[in-house]
């Protein structure tokens, strides 16, 4: 990882850069901020600039020996520790070497890492992942030899929040004195969450969020936005990464939703049966989970048309292309058929929850759609 490749951060870079050259490498250090800060990003890219054997005064030169296994993450000193739980494949003891294939893959692939998604990566999106007790003898196994190829070795902890109590002890003492030449980077997004011992035994670094010019340069580059809707998705990232992407693909999702619902109300309106049945079509290749969300956007869409049809109150759009929809749909939206319309959203939700057929389930809503939709 190099340090160019993390969006911002230009002062803690210059910071972390300046110990190297200072030569006052803590050893034991702490990376607290938000997962999409680039903490995790930024303890990397320190272990490489600090193993870097051709060093740029701003950066890791990328090149040499040490770089090239640095950024496919498989220097034979840098070590992984994060937290995991037991999945179809790894049935149980589970630990952190059990999945470093995937972490390499994530990592490598994009290196802002959110909690959430790599559960979901591993499969184990319903249990917490942790760092338990032989997690810390794997560590505490690495630890003891000496480094194979550089002044340094590493062990990145990320989440400390997630160690036991076990295993928090049995490394105390590691982190307190590590042997010659070790360094333990840990990589936090809350540090209220880190058992006390060890956080006292640790040098604190603050990561702050990403500021508003970096953040607005990086989603220009990869979002074909409207300067508006750059300035906007920056604002409202509040200086995390993950949290900008995951606003962008929600507005994306939703526009989708909008163009599909537009589509169903037409056709409804119009009674084309026939391209009803191919729209049920089109929406039984989603996903189950896309399909709820779907029909959830849907209510939510009839909930605002029907209040903008008894003019309850002004309603914030998103874009001005649903306020021009809704200028007119909310006509069709009244007292007389927005509960049948909801109750026809709720049934379809509930069958789509019990895995009823898709098929059946859309073009029912379909034809249902053409006789609420007339009932005004
Ligand atoms: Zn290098």
């Amino acid at each position: 990882m190099l340090f160019k490749e993390i969006i911002g951060q230009n002062e803690l870079k210059r910071q972390l850069i300046q110990t190297v050259s200072d030569k006052r490498i803590s050893h034991a250090q702490l990376f607290v901020g938000s997962e999409g800060s680039g903490n995790l990003a930024l303890a990397i890219a320190y272990a490489q600039y600090i193993c870097c054997q051709n060093k740029q005064d701003d950066d890791s030169c990328g090149h040499c020996k040490s770089c090239i296994k640095f950024q496919k993450l498989v220097h034979p000193d840098l070590h992984f520790a994060f937290p995991v739980n037991t999945t179809g494949k790894i049935k149980k003891d589970a630990i952190s070497d059990n999945f470093i294939a995937e972490w390499r893959k994530l990592i490598t692939d994009f290196p802002y890492l959110g909690e959430r998604t790599w559960y979901e990566y591993l499969g184990i999106e319903n249990k917490q992942g942790n760092i338990g007790k032989l997690d810390a003898e794997a560590i505490q196994q690495k630890m003891i030899f000496k480094p194979f190829e550089a002044d340094y070795k590493f062990m990145i902890i990320w989440l400390p929040e997630r160690m036991n109590a076990t295993a928090a002890n049995k490394l105390l003492k590691l982190i307190e004195e590590p042997p010659a030449n070790t360094l333990f980077l840990l990589v936090s997004k809350n540090i209220d969450q880190i058992i006390k011992t060890i956080l006292s035994r640790t040098q604190l670094i603050r990561v702050p969020p990403v500021d508003e010019q970096s953040m607005h340069d990086m989603l220009s580059e990869k979002y074909d936005l409207s300067p508006n809707e750059t300035k906007v998705l920056t604002r409202l990232s509040a200086g995390d990464v993950l949290k900008a992407i995951k606003i962008h693909d929600r507005h994306e999702t939703e526009q989708d939703f909008f163009d599909n619902f537009k589509l169903m109300m037409r056709l409804a309106y119009e009674q084309k049966f026939v391209e009803l049945l191919d729209w049920a079509e089109d929406m039984v290749k989603l996903g189950r989970e896309q399909q709820k969300g779907f029909l959830y956007f849907c209510q939510q869409m009839i909930r605002e048309n029907f209040i903008m049809n008894r003019k309850m109150q002004n309603i914030v759009y998103a874009t001005d292309k649903e306020k021009d929809f809704s200028q007119k749909f909310s006509q069709s939206i009244t007292p007389k058929n927005v509960e049948s319309i909801y109750l026809a959203l709720n049934l379809a939700m509930s069958h789509i929850e019990h895995n009823g057929n898709q098929k059946i389930i859309f073009t029912d809503l379909a034809i249902k759609f053409t006789q609420l939709i007339r009932k005004i």
